[in-house]
Parts: structure tokens; sequence; C-alpha cells
């Protein structure tokens, strides 16, 4: 349980336009912020951040509230990861007060299945990173990408991986891990057929996909000898639709507010050897159409 003072200090400190600006491009109106409504479909701007009252409020649709509701309503986390994330943004420590063991577990059991997959994807990509850098076999992928000329800063820019040719080398390392093969199938980490399970994403380079809080929610593989489908995505999950998520938003959203422009480009390759190229202000879509989603993310950070 994060301690009340903890939560007393974020409330204090977390500033909403901060927050709000991470993911909503607002311009100065007077005293208060002005941007499109991240809650409803608009064109013009009726989306208000008021830095002396650290509210947001907005007129079209009436969604409103402070730093950790927006997090909530928008990042659809729950509360105590909103306190988290805010915690690490205004960069202080959360002090953590001793519960019962019955307590803490009865917090595991509500960890729903979105967070679940969170959990596992974010194991997914440390295992494929890992065997990429540590593992004798893991040097085909990373020969791939030193051959592209990706620098070592970049890979780890984008938690570039490989995951290795080992029928299920991923799903066995996550079961002794913990993880139950319901998540893994679930996260689409694991396919099953009958009886037998084998790993999702085999003998290809990985570029794990992250939301807008950095959170891996799915992944592109792209296979290393002759085959089909040279690229592969994670299967729709609860955490991912392809429609909806642009490869490299996460690591460009900064890049693209201070240029005032976004570079939508056709691949994984692409998004990363532009941005080590000096053109960190590019994304790409997954394989798919260009969706109005798409569009109203990126309407997001620039016009
Ligand atoms: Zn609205």
């Amino acid at each position: 349980m994060i301690s009340k003072t903890t939560i007393q200090r974020i409330n204090e400190e977390a500033r909403i336009e901060d927050v709000v600006g991470e993911f909503v491009k607002l311009k100065k109106r007077g005293a208060n912020l002005l941007g499109l409504c991240p809650f409803h479909n608009e064109k013009t701007p009726s989306f208000n951040v008021n830095p002396a009252r650290n509210i947001y409020k907005c007129f079209g649709c009436g969604k409103a509230g402070g730093p950790i509701q927006f997090l909530i309503d928008y990042q659809q986390l729950t509360y105590p990861d909103a306190l988290r994330y805010l915690a690490k943004k205004i960069n202080i420590e959360v002090e953590e007060e001793a519960v019962s063991d019955e307590a803490k577990l009865k917090e595991i059991e509500k960890y729903n299945l979105v967070e679940s997959i969170q959990i596992a994807n974010a194991a997914a990509q440390k295992f494929y990173t890992n065997h990429m850098l540590q593992n004798e076999n893991g040097r085909i992928g990373l020969a791939y990408f030193k051959e592209r000329g990706f620098l070592n800063h970049t890979i780890e820019k984008f938690q570039l991986g490989f995951a290795p040719d080992g029928f299920d080398s991923f799903t066995k390392h996550a079961l002794k891990e913990g993880f139950q093969l319901e998540v893994l199938k679930k996260a689409g980490l694991t396919s099953s057929k009958e009886n037998s399970t084998a790993d999702f994403f085999r003998n290809r380079v990985m570029f794990p996909i992250h939301n807008m809080t950095g959170k891996v929610v799915g992944f592109g593989g792209r296979i290393m000898e002759q085959g089909e489908p040279k690229y592969l995505n994670s299967p729709e999950t609860p955490v991912f639709q392809k429609g909806l998520e642009l490869y490299g938003l996460f690591e460009a959203r900064q890049a693209i507010r201070e240029t005032g422009y976004a570079l939508v480009t056709e691949g994984y390759m692409d998004v990363v050897a532009l941005a080590q190229m000096g053109f960190p202000q590019d994304v790409a879509t997954l394989g798919t159409a260009c969706t109005p989603t798409h569009v109203q993310k990126l309407l997001r950070q620039t016009d």
C-alpha cells in the first residue's frame, strides 16, 4: 500500500499541465492551456487545463479532474499505478506501508487481465533483449541489426531483441518465472494447438510496441531467413489493436512536439533507422492502413 505521505506529496507536486501535456498538445490561452479533448472527438479545442487550480475540464464532454484522474481516465491506469507513474515523473520515492500477507494476496488477485498481460509483455521484451545480447544463439539477431547500421544506443532506445528458434524457449522460461499459461496465451506470446504449446514469435528480430505510457503492448517480429510472413505482429489482445497503435510514437512524442511535425513511415526498420539518422519524430503504422485513430493520435501531438 502506498503511504498517505507519498499520496499527499504527489497531490501537491504533480502538475496538471505537465501530465496532460505529455499526451495532448496544449496551447496557451490566457492563464490557461487549451487543446483538443482526448476523450471525445472534436475539431475545435474545448479541453481546458487550469494550472492554478491544477485541474483539467472539457467544456465539450464534461470530463474533469486532477492529474491522477487524468491518468486513470486516459491511460486506464489503476489508482496505485497512477500514483507510481506520477511519483516517477516528479522524481519522488514511493513509500510503501506494510500490509498483511492476506491483504497482499488480495491485491494480487485483484490484478486484472490487462495488468497481467502487460507484466507478461514486459517480461517477454526483457527475455528477447537479454537473449540477443547475452546468448550465443542470439547473435544472429544482433548481427542482423548491426549489419543495418544500428548502434548500441539505438538498440537500447527501442529495446530491440531476438526471439530464438527454439520451439518454446520463451514459454518455458515464462512458466518457470511463474506466469500462467492462460495469461501468456491471452497476451499473444504463446500459441497452442491441441496439447502442445509453442512460442508465437520464433527466429525473429523483435520490435516491442509501446503505448503512450511506455508499456509494451505488443511486438513486431521480422523473420531471419526466407519465410512468410516476413513481418509478424502480435495478435489482437485486450491491450493491443493494430489499428490503434503507431509504432514509435512513445519514443517520438517529445521530438514531434519540439519540431512541430511527425514523419509517418512504412515500418519498424524505417522508424529506427531514421531516428538514428537524426529524425526522431517518426512513426509507422503496423502493416495496416492509416486509420482515423492514427491521425487523431498524431493530431494530439502536432497540427
Ligand atoms: Zn471532451
